[in-house]
């Protein structure tokens, strides 16, 4: 999910691996590592924290300054803390190969097991140590030369990878393989850079060849082979790079929020991936393992969190309730801590966090956790103090999110929450037949995502619409209320238009004073139980000429004479629209805050992670 380099060529491999991981460092990462060969040796060095660290380090160290062939990582943990063992490159029992990795090795622990009964031992907690020996494993029993045992290596795995791998044995050559994260390879005058993103190849050659999924290369002074990882080979053509550094570190996009929204299909599939099992039709969340006994007979869940992660929690009562059929409550980070809560036996205590740092949904958990409840995190940085806190917990798997307001980590932590629920249901209450329903719908979600973020353009012209309006509301019921809070909450903090949400029905009781001709009103109303009581609300803001923008279900005709625009989202069953439902409001917020010319990456008065009360 992070960053790779490689480097074949005349120049010192160190300072240009350096540099290249320099123009990485904007993904955001963890903790950064090195290896060079020299002499036939492969030279490591690895630091947590920032390429300056790893920088320092490596002085004195004349392998890793002298050697021209080379690969280099930025980490950001999916297994394992970010420490020094756990930073890439890895390298096998014996240390003649080293492998740095982007992804995530879904059948891991099974893959561990063979090589530990074959007397391999791993330091790291890693799934890439584990690719990394299987590597070895081949190798040292005769399948070489690299290419062919990274290729029966390849073959084992389940999962999502981009690799640079290197072997002691076989100077001044690099095999390179992608499956579900990118790769690239700049072809310079007698020297080849290989990376995961080109900001870290343009300063040496604007020549590259891109990389289909199931593709590999070998990398040598004698030129660059290509094949597929089945080894049949293949032709590749070398293109042009058009874009500037700052283009391609957002990805081609205008803004790191708008690439994060337009990455969810991909990070949602990523999340999901190895967890839910199509096969076996159920959930596996490897971090629950431990406390899977207590947390089936929980009695009450209590879900914390502040902000956008608050609303996910929102978004987990009504499906822990529906689904797990297990009473929750919800409650802000800030509230909990100083509420003296009555935790009794049985309770569960989950907090959501994106950074797993902040400060109120931290003292959350001491609070809960002294008090006697078992304390799960739903959290994306790997390793991080709410994720060390907790009794066990489940990472989104979403990769950095650099926008201040949060989007893909909210669509991720939703969909943790379902499967936690799923999981529990069937073991609580629920039908297999019932299991497999929410599960080939769940599975589709990525698909749907993208389905509606193809509406970008006609979410921008409604944005462009309205922008000059002060006071916006939006609204929906059941599932999609949080999505009514979420939706305002994104308008307001990068847009600084005001805007609130609030459950449909209540408009009635006081908000509906505030409508008057022209406001903007957003109505979440995908078809479900109560799609019909919604479009009674939506009459009594038409009936004050309140202007109605309206999220509504594909194929919903009756819609289109209730509403002035209708934003499309693929059918779902009820518990799993907000993950479709929330994408039309994240794209409304921003094309709002480009609109009014914002600082939509970094909204005023904002920080990403906040750690102070
Ligand atoms: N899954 C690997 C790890 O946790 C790779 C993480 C990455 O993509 O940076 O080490």
């Amino acid at each position: 999910m992070c960053g790779i380099v490689g480097y074949v060529g005349a120049k010192k491999a160190g300072s240009v691996l350096i540099e290249g991981l320099k123009r990485l460092e904007y993904r955001g990462y963890d903790s950064a590592g090195i290896c060079v060969q020299h002499e036939g040796r492969l030279h490591i060095k690895k630091s947590p924290g920032r390429i300056s660290l790893l920088e320092e380090k490596l002085a004195g160290e004349n392998g890793i300054a002298s050697g021209t062939v080379g690969i280099a990582h930025t980490r950001w943990a999916t297994h394992g803390e970010p420490n020094e063992v756990n930073a890439h490159p890895h390298t096998d029992s014996k240390g003649r190969i080293a492998l740095a990795h982007n992804g995530i090795i879904e059948n891991y622990v099974t893959l561990k097991q063979f090589l530990q009964s074959k007397g391999r031992q791993f330091v790291s907690q890693t799934d890439t140590e584990v690719l990394t020996q299987l590597i070895g494993e081949f190798y040292d029993t005769g399948v070489r030369p690299l290419e062919r045992a990274v290729q029966a290596a390849l073959r084992e795995v389940t999962g999502t990878y981009g690799i640079v791998v290197m072997s002691a044995d076989e100077p001044d050559k690099i095999v390179a393989a992608r499956k579900g994260s990118p790769m690239i390879i700049g072809v310079g005058k007698d020297e080849y850079v290989i990376a995961s993103d080109a900001s870290a190849i343009i300063e040496h050659t604007a020549n590259v060849v891109y990389f289909n999924d199931n593709e590999m290369a070998v990398v040598s002074r004698q030129g660059l082979r290509t094949m597929t990882i089945d080894n049949v080979p293949l032709t590749k053509e070398v293109q042009q790079v058009e874009f500037t550094l700052e283009q391609i570190a957002k990805g081609g996009y205008e803004h790191f929020m708008l690439k994060e929204i337009c990455e969810q299909p991909e990070v949602l599939r990523q999340t999901l991936s190895g967890r839910l099992d199509l096969r076996d039709m159920r959930v596996v969340l490897g971090g629950l393992g431990g406390v899977m006994r207590e947390l089936v007979k929980t009695k009450r869940l209590i879900l914390t969190g502040c902000g956008t992660a608050w609303h996910a929690g929102l978004v987990g009562e009504y499906i822990f309730e529906s689904l797990a059929r297990i009473p929750t409550e919800v409650e802000y980070g800030s509230e909990l801590r100083y509420r003296n809560p009555i935790i009794e036996d049985g309770t569960t205590v989950i907090a959501i966090s994106q950074s797993g740092e902040t400060a109120d949904t931290l003292a959350a958990v001491r609070e809960t956790k002294e008090k006697g409840a078992l304390t799960l995190g739903v959290i994306n940085v790997v390793g991080s103090t709410i994720a060390r806190e907790t009794d066990a917990g489940v990472y989104l798997h979403a990769g950095p999110e650099i926008g201040v307001a949060s989007t893909k980590a909210f669509t991720c932590q939703v969909a943790v929450e379902t499967m936690i629920a799923l999981m529990l249901g069937r073991r609580r209450y629920m039908a297999q037949e019932r299991m497999e329903f929410y599960l080939d719908a769940l599975s589709q979600i990525p698909d749907q995502v993208a389905t509606v973020l193809k509406q970008t353009d006609a979410i921008r012209d409604i944005a462009r619409k309205y922008v000059e309006y002060g006071n916006w509301l939006f609204l929906g019921r059941g599932y999609n209320y949080p999505i009514a809070l979420e939706g305002a909450l994104k308008l307001k903090e990068i847009s600084y238009i005001h805007s609130e949400g609030m459950p449909a029905a209540e408009m009635k009781h006081g908000p509906i004073a505030l409508i008057h001709e022209g406001m903007p009103v957003v109505f979440i109303a995908p078809k479900g139980p109560i799609y019909d009581k919604i479009c009674s609300n939506i009459e009594e803001v038409r009936a004050r000429k309140g202007r109605v923008i309206v999220v509504a279900t594909e194929g919903d005709d009756k819609i289109n004479r209730l509403a002035e625009h209708v934003i499309r989202v693929p059918d779902a069953p009820p518990a799993l629209q907000p993950l479709l439902t929330v994408v039309p409001l994240q794209l409304l917020a921003y094309h709002a805050a480009v609109a009014r010319g914002c600082n939509v990456d970094k909204p005023r008065n904002l920080a990403k992670s906040v750690t102070v009360e």
